[in-house]
């Protein structure tokens, strides 16, 4: 029989002013001594200063990377361990956000990260036995803050490795799109496209979930609508509350799964150390055109939403609004590493849902496409 599970679980405090609900939430949890994790960037910005100074009982470890390492997170477990916390708040985009799941995972949980690495039923080792975690995101991109999964790069393998399970997700969500009015120019950008690819790929994603599918098709044009506006007016409140949202839809929907463009993806942040969201918004164009002949209707939709035509197209025209270097070797990614590019992709897990399937010349190809 094929059964699908459905599960939209995170509660979700949406909208200005929501981040002061912090206290409150600790105390309704009953976390006398939480610990604050964020990156060293936002240590210095008057949104850390906002978040920090009604918890003065929070301890704080301020030292995750761009794209988190095992050694962020082991650091922070020290850092939980030596405090005495007893929860745990990420302030951020989703490296903090998924550095804190892990933190907070191994502050219960023995052995090495590695071993719940979700590609190894890992899932099936993660048990409730968790500390409450209050996510505050201040990108709105990877929607972090209310999904199951933690992207972290194992250093065995320098691999980014999905760790996975449904007790991973925050106890709160607190979406406070005050917290995103100062992002720059280019983070907006860069993280508006994860969110978009976010929804594109679950809605192409192979696999049955018309509630997914929906809120994909919703959370693809929230972005198609509002990403061009937070650009020309970074202060607009409503288009930055519907941005937050749009990223917070992008998540939930791709439970159902996403696709080959986060694979390809992945490598160029861990060799390349490309941003997550720019890549996305460099390969996904190409993604679609390898796609269309296996899911021509879903591919015309969307184009329908992005004003017709070629749904390619429409979004290298949106890079292009968002002045985002349409092509790799703008990004200095040598050509050489592309064969070895290829050979981390096709072991990353995203691109098993992808609509259609890939192999490793497949991937090969695809870069090559966009060099
Ligand atoms: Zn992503």
């Amino acid at each position: 029989m094929d059964l699908s599970t459905f599960s939209f679980p995170t509660t979700i405090v949406f909208g200005a002013g929501s981040a002061g609900r912090l206290p409150d939430e600790l105390k309704k949890r009953d976390v006398r001594r939480p610990l604050l994790v964020t990156d060293a960037g936002i240590e210095r910005t008057a949104i850390f200063e906002r978040i920090r100074k009604p918890v003065p009982e929070a301890a704080v470890f301020s030292k995750v990377e761009p794209n988190p390492v095992e050694q962020n997170v082991l650091d922070g477990v020290a850092a939980y361990r030596n405090s005495g916390c007893d929860g745990v708040i990420a302030l951020g985009g989703g490296s903090p956000l998924d550095a804190a799941k892990a933190i907070r995972l191994l502050a219960t949980h023995s052995g090495a990260l590695a071993e719940y690495d979700d590609l190894l039923d890992g899932a099936n080792r993660i048990s409730s036995n968790l500390p409450p975690y209050i996510a505050l995101a201040t990108t709105s991109g990877t929607g972090s803050e209310v999904g199951r999964s933690a992207v972290i790069t194992l250093k065995a393998t320098n691999r980014k490795t999905v760790i996975f399970s449904p007790y991973l997700i925050p106890s709160v969500a607190l979406a406070d799109p005050e917290l995103t009015l100062d992002l720059p120019p280019h983070i907006t950008a860069g993280t508006g496209m994860d969110a978009f690819t976010h929804n594109v790929e679950a809605y192409l994603a192979k696999g049955y979930h018309p509630m997914c599918d929906a809120i994909a098709l919703s959370g693809a044009k929230l972005v198609w609508d509002n990403l061009p506006r937070v650009m020309e007016r970074p202060q607009d409140i409503q288009s930055r509350s519907n941005m937050m949202m749009a990223a917070i839809m992008g998540a939930v929907a791709f439970q159902k799964g996403l696709g080959a463009v986060h694979s390809l993806a992945h490598p160029l942040s861990t060799e390349c150390g490309m941003h997550h969201g720019t890549t996305n918004a460099i390969l996904l164009p190409a993604v679609l055109e390898f796609n269309r002949s296996v899911t021509p209707d879903r591919i015309l939709h969307l184009a329908t939403l992005f004003g017709g035509g070629d749904a390619a197209e429409r979004v290298r025209e949106l890079n292009q609004k968002l002045a985002i270097k349409p092509r790799l070797r703008d990004w200095g990614v040598p050509e050489s590493i592309l064969p070895s590019l290829a050979d981390k992709a096709v072991q990353d897990g995203c691109h098993l849902l992808n609509p259609r399937p890939c192999s490793r010349e497949d991937l090969l190809n695809l870069y090559r496409q966009v060099y």
